[in-house]
C-alpha cells in the first residue's frame, strides 16, 4: 500500500464546464484515482474552483456582474456537474476561502523570509484612457514569440508560451482599445532565475514522463529562467500581506497552484484529523500526481516545483502527465471563445458513463484529438454498448433464467483455461498502462477482453449445451460469469455506475470497493445468488450530421 496524491488542474469559475477540460485533466485523474484506491492504495484527489485574477474580474465585467456572483454561480455549477459525472474529489475546494487564503499567504511569506521573492521596481502597462493599470488578460497584443495577434498578457493561446504583459508587441488596453503606456509600480518577483540547477536535477530524476512535456520543459530552463511578478495591481484576489502593499494582489497563478497544498490541510481539517495531509506532501515515499493540460506544464513543471523547492518541506511532483487538447472539428475547445460542448449539457442528454466511455477512448494523451458526435456515437453503439454491455447482458440473462445463481463448474476445458489466462494477461497489461497514466491504451485491454469473451460465448453456445450437456453449460457459464466479474472490476475506474450494476447483477453485495483488485480477483462462489439483470448501456438514436 502507498499513499497517492491525485492533483486536479483548478477550473477558473469564469464559464461553464466544457469537454475540453474532462478529458484534458478531470478524467484522467479520476480514472487514476479510482484504479490505485481499487489497488488498495491511500488517495487523496483533490481540485476546486480558480476563483481569482483576470479571468474573472474581465468576465464578471463582460456580464455586467460583480466578481463574487460570477464565482459563486460556477463553483456551484462545477461542483455538481463533476459530481454528476463521477469525478471522486476528496475535496473540491475554492480559492475564494479564507483557509486557501491563508495558506497561500504563509507561502508568500515563508519564500519572501528565505529571500526567494523580493519588490522590484517594475514597468507596467497602464491605460491613461481607464485610469488603471492593465494585468494579465486586460491587455492583448502581438506575441513576441509566435507572432499570434490575439495574445492575451498572461499567455499565448497558440504556441502556449507564458508571457508577461509587457512581453506583447502593439499592446492595446482590453477595456477601449487604447494602446497603454509604461508606468512604474513596485511588484513582488518570484526569483526564477536560482532554481535552475535544482530544476534541471529534478527533471533528471524523474521516470516515464511523457516526452512533449519533458521537452517543453527542458527546453524553458535552457531558454534561460526569467524572474518572474507574482503580484499585481489588481484589487480582485488574495492581497500581499505586507503593510503598505493595498491595491496589489498575489498572482493568481502563483496562489492557485498552493489550492493543491491548502485543499489537502482543508481535507485533513474536515476530516478531524488536521495532520493527515502530512502523509500526502511530506512523507517521501509519496507519489504525487498532476493532471493537467498542455497550456498550464510551465506552471506545474517549473514554477510550482521551483516554490515548493524554495519551501523546503514538501514533495515534488512524480510525475506531470499533460494531455494535449481536444479539439472540436479541428479547433481548440475554448471557454473564451465559445467553443466547445459544454459538460452540463451533455450530462442532461447522456449517461455519465456514456460520457467518461467515449471521452476515455479518444483521450488526447500524445496529440491533440478530435471529438466528434459521429464517433461519440459510433463508440457508444458499437463497442461500449455491443461489445461490452451486451456480452455481459446476455451471460447474465441466460445465468438468471437458466440456474438465479452461480452455476458449479465441472472440470475446465482448454478453452475455459484459456479465457482465465486471456483475463489475467488484459488485466495486468491494464494494471501497466493505467500505472503509466496510458489510459486509451488501458481501455482498449478491457474492449479486446470482451471480444474474447464474446467470441467463446457464441462459440460454447451454452444455450445448445444446456439441453446437450447441462454439465458442461453450468463450466461454460460459471467461466462467462467470471469473466464478468474481472471486467466489473477492470472498467470500474472507466465506467464506474455500469461496473457497480455489473457486480450487483453477480450477487455481490457491498459495491465496487477499496482493495478490491489485489494480487486475486474476489472469488465468485458457486451458489451465489444473481442479482436482476437490467440493461447497462443505452443505444444512443441520435441521428447526428458528422461533426
Ligand atoms: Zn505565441
Ligand atoms: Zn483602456
Amino acid at each position: 500500500m502507498k499513499n497517492v496524491l491525485v492533483c486536479v488542474a483548478w477550473p477558473y469559475a469564469n464559464s461553464s464546464l466544457h469537454l475540453g477540460q474532462i478529458a484534458g485533466a478531470c478524467l484522467p485523474a479520476d480514472i487514476f484515482a479510482r484504479y490505485h484506491r481499487l489497488r488498495g492504495n491511500r488517495v487523496l484527489m483533490v481540485s476546486g474552483s480558480d476563483e481569482h485574477g483576470t479571468p474573472i474580474t474581465v468576465s464578471a465585467e463582460k456580464e455586467n456582474k460583480k466578481p463574487e456572483e460570477i464565482v459563486e454561480r460556477y463553483h456551484k455549477e462545477h461542483a455538481e456537474s463533476l459530481a454528476r459525472l463521477g469525478i471522486s474529489f476528496d475535496l473540491y475546494f475554492r480559492t475564494s476561502h479564507p483557509n486557501h487564503k491563508k495558506v497561500a499567504q504563509d507561502f508568500f511569506l515563508k519564500l519572501l523570509e528565505k529571500g526567494y521573492i523580493e519588490e522590484r521596481a517594475s514597468q507596467a502597462l497602464f491605460c491613461g484612457t481607464c485610469n488603471r493599470f492593465l494585468p494579465d488578460r486586460y491587455v492583448e497584443g502581438t506575441c513576441p514569440h509566435c507572432g499570434a495577434t490575439d495574445a492575451r498578457g498572461d499567455q499565448c493561446d497558440r504556441c502556449g508560451k507564458t508571457l508577461d504583459p509587457a512581453d506583447l508587441k502593439n499592446p492595446r488596453c482590453r477595456l477601449c482599445g487604447k494602446p497603454p503606456a509604461f508606468r512604474e509600480t513596485r511588484l513582488h518577483y518570484l526569483k526564477l532565475s536560482q532554481f535552475s540547477e535544482k530544476l534541471l536535477d529534478y527533471l533528471k530524476s524523474r521516470k516515464n514522463w511523457r516526452p512533449n512535456v519533458l521537452k517543453f520543459t527542458q527546453n524553458w530552463i535552457k531558454e534561460g529562467l526569467n524572474d518572474r511578478p507574482i503580484t499585481r495591481d489588481l484589487n480582485w484576489g488574495i492581497p500581499v500581506p505586507l503593510k503598505g502593499y493595498e491595491g496589489k494582489c498575489l498572482y493568481v497563478w502563483f496562489e492557485a497552484v498552493i489550492g493543491y497544498l491548502s485543499t489537502s490541510q482543508e481535507w485533513a481539517r474536515q476530516k478531524g484529523t488536521p495532520d493527515a495531509w502530512k502523509d500526502f506532501w511530506q512523507d517521501p515515499k509519496t507519489e504525487s500526481y498532476y493532471f493537467i493540460g498542455k497550456d498550464n506544464i510551465p506552471f506545474h513543471t517549473i514554477i510550482w516545483p521551483a516554490m515548493l523547492l524554495g519551501h523546503e518541506a514538501l514533495n515534488l511532483s512524480t510525475n506531470v502527465p499533460a494531455n494535449e487538447f481536444l479539439l472540436l472539428s479541428g479547433e481548440k475547445f475554448s471557454k473564451s471563445r465559445g467553443v466547445g460542448v459544454r459538460l452540463k449539457e451533455c450530462l442532461d442528454e447522456f449517461d455519465p458513463d456514456q460520457i467518461r466511455y467515449y471521452l476515455a477512448s479518444v483521450m488526447p494523451e500524445t496529440s491533440d484529438a478530435n471529438f466528434t458526435w459521429a464517433e461519440f456515437i459510433q463508440k457508444n453503439n458499437e463497442e461500449f454498448l455491443s461489445t461490452i454491455g451486451n456480452l455481459i447482458n446476455r451471460v447474465l440473462v441466460f445465468s438468471q433464467k437458466t440456474y438465479q445463481a452461480v452455476p458449479k463448474p465441472g472440470d475446465l476445458s482448454q478453452q475455459d483455461i484459456e479465457i482465465e489466462a486471456a483475463t489475467v494477461r488484459h488485466g495486468r497489461a491494464l494494471a501497466e498502462a493505467l500505472e503509466r497514466c496510458e489510459f486509451k491504451k488501458g481501455l482498449k485491454e478491457i474492449v479486446a477482453l470482451a471480444q474474447t469473451g464474446n467470441q467463446y460465448f457464441n462459440n460454447q453456445a451454452p444455450w445448445k449445451l444446456a439441453k446437450e450437456n447441462p454439465q458442461r453449460a453450468e463450466t461454460v457459464i460459471y467461466t462467462a460469469l467470471k469473466l464478468c466479474r474481472s471486467l466489473a472490476i477492470y472498467m470500474a475506474p472507466y465506467v464506474p455506475t455500469t461496473s457497480e450494476k455489473t457486480w450487483a447483477m453477480l450477487g455481490y453485495s457491498g459495491g465496487i470497493t477499496a482493495g478490491l483488485w489485489g494480487e486475486n480477483l474476489p472469488e465468485l462462489p458457486a451458489g451465489q445468488k444473481l442479482g436482476p439483470v437490467a440493461a447497462l448501456v443505452k443505444k444512443i438514436e441520435r441521428e447526428e450530421a458528422a461533426a
